[in-house]
């Protein structure tokens, strides 16, 4: 990627962090103290958007399939869980320091980086021999021999710009803590880095309880913990954020079919929400992780490069077989179709809401000019925006205030809607705009004599004239999740 290029996607992103900021979405946390890294709050208008795209998944899942439910596991899970899962032994990352700016990465994540610059200059092929290459090493556990490859492909740390780096090593990622009063080892328990573990073990319960009948789906959406090595780009890599996970049990045989589906299906989502499809692709692994089979990630083109939004993958029956050998009780199904008894395989669909969240903002983000005058304004899909509509009295006076506060009677059972009497109605759009409201509803003289508003469409700013008793209809037309699924 050349520098300028670079820079410039570089301030994108620093925008959009500005703007989230500074118009109640996402705040650094702990902010008085100067933040914690990689650990996010999100304010009013955040956690509006935030709970619209996870009510919009829940509902795909368990409202668009008959077969899936819901599931809402704990945080903390006895600790055999996480042996059995393999996440004691395996869930590392490998961490390369620079020995002069005393900074820590990824050694994969510089190496992919390498990859993605190639990519950019056109050489396809020097860029995947470079990720075959790393895919190997790293799947021989040849930690010396990724050290070579980054100091033979001359990546520098961006920060000091020299290759005086340390040796890889491995670093688990899972947070740990102590249940009770004695510090002991038995007493050791992690906060789960995936949720997927809380629907493993509790696979039989939910199968049983709701009279679940392979193919079925569990999903959860839960907070999730890593202790990533490093933590950038702002909420894409953090160490507290939300999973939105779904397994699917299948019949043994049946899981490489299922995974197609489930790929097709995913991809499908995104689009309907509106994210272009040139901005998304379809990203294979080259290195499987222990327990799949088959896995894709969904990738999303972030102001820093295509990178994953949502992962795909075929588990196989490697949890629910290893929790059976682990806890010794059955995690088996009778399958009354084949007569058969089978520990189902599993395809898992896996997105972060935070993530999902970025995407939304990064995809929603416009800054125009148009006859030389600027404009920023989030052009949010009306089901997912915070706000779904503004009502703007024109003046604070002449019984305007009160016909507003009527309208909002109307609206408020069904919306979020937001009342503003403050400030010139220019102003108060171009605020609505920069949190990405649809509709500006103004209440003006006209409407005490005939009841009819004006609503301003976000994205285009063309008025239009509406009667107050269709404004219901209109909104619950435009902002129903409906439009989305229709398209999924
Ligand atoms: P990455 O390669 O980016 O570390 P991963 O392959 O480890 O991600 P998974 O374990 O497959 O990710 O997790 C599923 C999803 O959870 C990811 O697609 C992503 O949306 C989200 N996710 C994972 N780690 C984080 C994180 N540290 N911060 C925010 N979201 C995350």
């Amino acid at each position: 990627m050349a520098k300028n290029e670079q820079t410039a996607e570089n301030a994108q992103l620093k925008d959009i962090i500005a703007h989230a900021k500074e118009y109640g979405f996402v705040y650094p946390s702990s902010e008085i103290y100067d933040g914690l890294q990689a650990v996010y709050d999100f304010g009013p208008y955040g956690v509006e958007l935030k709970n619209n795209l996870k009510r919009l998944w829940w509902e795909t899942m368990t409202r668009l399939n008959d077969n899936i439910v819901g599931l809402d596991s704990a945080i903390f899970m006895h600790p055999t869980t996480w042996k059995a899962s393999g996440h004691v032994d395996s869930f590392n990352d490998p961490m390369i320091d620079n020995k002069d700016s005393k900074k820590r990465y990824r050694a994969d994540v510089l190496i992919e980086d390498k990859a993605a610059q190639y990519e950019k200059s056109g050489d396809q092929e020097r860029a995947q021999n470079l990720l075959n290459a790393m895919a190997r090493l790293l799947e021989a556990e040849d930690l010396t021999g990724v050290r070579e490859l980054i100091i033979n492909e001359g990546i520098t740390c961006p920060l000091s710009g020299t290759t005086n780096w340390t040796e890889v090593r491995q670093f688990n990622l899972m947070f740990s803590t102590q249940v009770g009063s004695v510090a002991e080892d038995a007493s050791t328990i992690y906060l789960r880095p995936e949720t997927a573990q809380g629907i493993f073990v509790n696979f039989l319960n939910v199968q049983k309880t709701a009279r679940m009948k392979v193919p079925f789906g569990i999903a959860q959406i839960g907070k999730a913990f890593r202790n990533e090595i490093v933590a950038r780009q702002f909420i894409f890599r953090m160490r507290e954020f939300e999973q939105m996970e779904m397994q699917f049990f299948v019949r043994p045989g049946s899981e490489l079919d299922w995974y197609k589906q489930w790929a097709a299906t995913r991809m499908q989502w995104h689009k309907a929400l509106g994210i272009p499809e040139e901005k998304l692709r379809r990203h294979d692994h080259e290195k499987l992780a222990h327990y799949a089979n088959a896995a894709m990630d969904i990738e999303f083109e972030f102001p820093f490069g295509f990178k994953e939004v949502e992962g795909i993958h075929s588990r196989t029956d490697f949890d629910l077989k290893s929790h059976q050998e682990y806890s010794k009780k059955k995690q088996q199904y009778f399958d009354p179709e084949i007569n058969q008894n089978y520990i189902p395989y599993v395809i898992e669909t896996s997105i972060g809401a935070d993530r999902l969240f970025l995407m939304t903002m990064c995809n929603a983000y416009v800054h125009e000019n148009v006859d030389g005058k600027e404009r920023t304004y989030l052009k949010f899909h009306p089901a997912i925006a915070p706000v779904k509509a503004a009502i703007l009295p024109l003046t604070k006076k002449d019984g305007l205030p009160e016909k507003g506060q009527e309208i909002i009677n109307l609206l408020k059972y069904d919306f979020n809607i937001v009342y503003e009497d403050a400030a010139s109605i220019g102003k108060r759009y171009t605020r609505q705009d920069l949190i990405g409201t649809p509709f500006c509803i103004a209440v003006d003289h006209q409407t005490l004599e005939d009841n009819t508003v004006t609503i301003r469409h976000r994205d285009t700013t063309e008025q239009e004239r509406v009667a107050i008793t269709d404004l219901h209809q209109r909104l619950s037309e435009a902002c129903s999740f409906r439009r989305i699924f229709e398209k999924c």
